[in-house]
């Protein structure tokens, strides 16, 4: 098959054994403000390495206030060119562990973590010449940064677009990281910020991005017809829904729109006195 999809694989999916699913304590060995309410906790690799595909999360364990509280991040560390293991954590008002994790985990700190998993990925392949169409919206650049590099080195001859929006300039999680990328694999990616507040000197889009910004964004991404592009998307809801709607729309067919949510059902459990 000349092209790898994003779909739930058996060689992706952990299967719980009857024990369980398997549990391991990881060492923090930096972290890193990317920006003022997101950090990036990179981790050692365990002695025996843990073996992911680019898109996948771990699941951080911690008890917060008392309950143990379980949460995925994203791994945005490429399983080909990076080799610490690297999440990224941006706060949510209010919010348990997005708050707890900045304010007490620093270097030499062992956080307990179940083994990557997720079925945001894809098969990487030198053969492949795709182009992939991706959007996210804050924190949700974490998955979509470990596909880019993964591709830009697996697959010499597909590129990567880049809708992401932002609050405002100083909310880009990973800016500089995307200049560097962009200039070193000249042609290959290409990314695209849209800031809500922009500031007076922004050469960039601004403004929401809705149904008229993402129309006017799509005809500037180089078109490689509709067999050879794939779309991915994480980010807050309403974004992703426009998203959808624009590319529906468009009849684009759904088996070429793929999506990662960070929003799901949280049952914490009450810690034993
Ligand atoms: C597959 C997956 C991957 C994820 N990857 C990342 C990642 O790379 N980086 C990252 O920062 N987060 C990521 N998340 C979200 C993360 O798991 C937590 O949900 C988030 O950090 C909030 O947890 P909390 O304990 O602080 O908030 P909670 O105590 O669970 O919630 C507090 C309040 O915030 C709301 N809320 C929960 N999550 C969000 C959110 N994401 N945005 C806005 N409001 C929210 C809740 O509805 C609630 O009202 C991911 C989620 C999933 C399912």
């Amino acid at each position: 098959m000349a092209f790898g999809f994003f779909k739930k694989s058996d060689k992706t999916e952990k299967k719980e054994t009857p024990a369980g699913p398997h549990y391991h304590n990881l060492v923090v060995k930096q972290v890193v403000q990317e920006t003022k309410d997101a950090i990036s906790i990179v981790f050692e690799q365990p002695e025996k390495r843990f073996v992911y595909k680019a898109g996948q999360f771990l699941t951080l364990i911690a008890t917060v206030a008392g309950k143990e509280v379980r949460r995925a991040y994203s791994l945005n560390s490429s399983p080909i060119s990076d080799s610490d293991l690297s999440v990224t954590v941006k706060r949510v008002d209010g919010g348990l562990m997005s708050n707890w994790l900045p304010d007490n985990i620093k270097a030499g700190s062992s956080i307990k973590v179940m083994e990557p998993m997720g079925h945001f990925t894809t098969e990487f392949n030198k053969a492949n010449k795709r182009h992939l169409v991706m959007f996210a919206g804050g924190s949700g650049i974490t998955p979509m940064m470990s596909i880019i590099k993964t591709t830009l080195v697996e697959e010499p001859e597909s590129i990567c677009s880049l809708v992401y929006a932002n609050r405002d300039i100083d909310s880009i999680i990973f800016k500089n990281t995307f200049d560097q990328l962009q200039t070193k694999y000249e042609g290959r990616l290409h990314v695209i910020h849209v800031l809500d507040n922009a500031p007076v000197n922004w050469q960039g889009h601004s403004g929401l991005l809705n149904h008229d910004m993402l129309s006017k964004i799509l005809e500037r991404i180089p078109d490689w017809g509709i067999g050879n592009t794939t779309y991915l998307m994480c980010g807050p809801e309403g974004m992703m829904k426009n998203v959808q709607t624009l590319l529906e729309a468009r009849q684009i067919p759904t088996d070429k729109i793929f999506k990662e949510s960070f929003v799901q059902g949280t049952i914490d459990k009450e810690t034993k006195k």
